[in-house]
């Protein structure tokens, strides 16, 4: 699902830079980290003041650090014509959204290296740096931390569990050695299963030895890769069992259809009452205009629902999208999956001919693996 946790910054090379509210956490952890406990031990009596503006400064030069390693994966995209939707930073740091799976092995390999290497060649530059702001020992300070952690995010990132960067140039080699994307994919998911549980097991064993904050850590990063693992390997499940199935195989025939003056109250007194209608299509003359779904009438208060007209809420224009019975079923539900939506209208010939709802791929799922469909 779409989420909307997240703070626009602005564009770089015409790619949308968001925050996530979690930042803001790790933000203010950090700088309280740096100014309490690191700064004040790596260099002694200065002013207290110092020490947080400086833990504060070092917190945002690491967001830019990030924010360079995430640009140096989309630099590469861009190049080979990949587009990328946006950027978000959020508390594990950041995450590319690359719209399409790299058509080959040998640019998904550039794409995944590019981030640590900017991170790398960021820890150089600021080791070298290092040596200027010598005279000037706050300078000094935060030239030391943030070679230091750059060079660390770039070796964290390769870390060979998938989703790191380490997990893509390392199903990039398989897919490149055995040219089967498939196999190289449930390899790589295999890989970061086996890392998570190797992260697990060193920090609750760190733990026990009694270094209770590192080894929760360590135990809990372990967590997060297995998770995402486990995801990687469902969704790769999922792929292969829809895998050369269409859309018009599992999309329902049956759609209400209303017109455009209905207004909301109309709408909930006669269909969503009485049938628990999911979504409705808004046609006009036989054209389709909009589409509804009970989710955007909750935008509006309920005092205004008889004075609120269907069109006025419904989602229309460029961003009402729409599927062909021969789209392929994989691609219909990554689409969904991208817009954030739980619905798609199916067209053939400029006429509406179904719906295709996450239910309906799911039931159809069920037929397939020769599950019981329910009801
Ligand atoms: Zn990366």
């Amino acid at each position: 699902m779409k989420q909307q946790r997240v703070i626009f910054l602005g564009r770089i090379l015409g790619i949308p830079i968001e925050i996530d509210y979690s930042w803001f956490l790790v933000f203010v952890l950090l700088t309280w980290t740096l100014a309490v406990g690191y700064y004040p031990q790596a260099f002694k009596h200065w002013p207290v003041v110092e020490y947080w503006v400086l833990g504060a400064i070092t917190a945002v030069l690491l967001f830019v650090s990030v924010l360079l390693h995430e640009l140096g994966h989309s630099v590469v995209a861009l190049h080979y014509k990949i587009r990328v939707r946006s950027i978000t930073l959020f508390i594990f740091g950041g995450i590319s959204q690359i719209v399409s799976d790299p058509p080959n092995a040998k640019i998904e390999f550039l794409i995944a290296i590019a981030g640590p290497l900017v991170s790398f060649a960021l820890g150089g530059l600021f080791g070298l740096l290092r040596y200027l702001a010598e005279p000037v020992a706050p300078l000094l300070a935060l030239m030391e931390y943030l070679a230091y952690i750059n060079v660390i995010l770039g070796a964290f990132n390769l870390i060979p569990g998938f989703p790191l960067d380490g997990g893509r140039v390392f199903r990039a080699a398989v897919w490149g050695i055995t040219g089967n994307l498939r196999r190289a994919t449930s390899l790589a998911g295999n890989v970061g299963t086996a890392i998570g549980y190797l992260f697990i097991f060193v920090g609750v064993w760190q733990i026990f030895a009694g270094d209770f904050i590192n080894g929760l850590w360590i135990a809990f990063i372990g967590w997060f890769l297995d998770g995402a693992a486990a995801s990687q390997m469902r969704q790769q499940r999922l792929q292969d069992l829809l895998a050369g199935h269409r859309v018009g195989d599992a999309m329902s025939r049956r759609y209400v259809s209303i017109l455009p003056d209905t207004t909301l109250q109309d709408l909930v007194d006669e269909h969503i009452l009485g049938n628990g209608e999911r979504s409705f299509i808004v046609e006009r003359d036989g054209k389709v205009i909009g589409l509804l779904t009970p989710h955007l009438m909750t935008t509006v208060p309920r005092n205004r629902w008889s004075a609120t007209k269907v069109t006025q809420v419904m989602i229309s224009g460029a961003a009402l999208r729409f599927v062909q019975p021969g789209t392929d079923l994989w691609q219909a539900l990554t689409a969904m999956d991208r817009d954030g939506v739980n619905q798609l209208p199916v067209m053939s010939a400029g006429r509406i001919v179904g719906m295709l709802t996450r239910e309906d791929i799911i039931s159809y799922l069920r037929t397939l693996s020769g599950l019981p469909v329910p009801n």
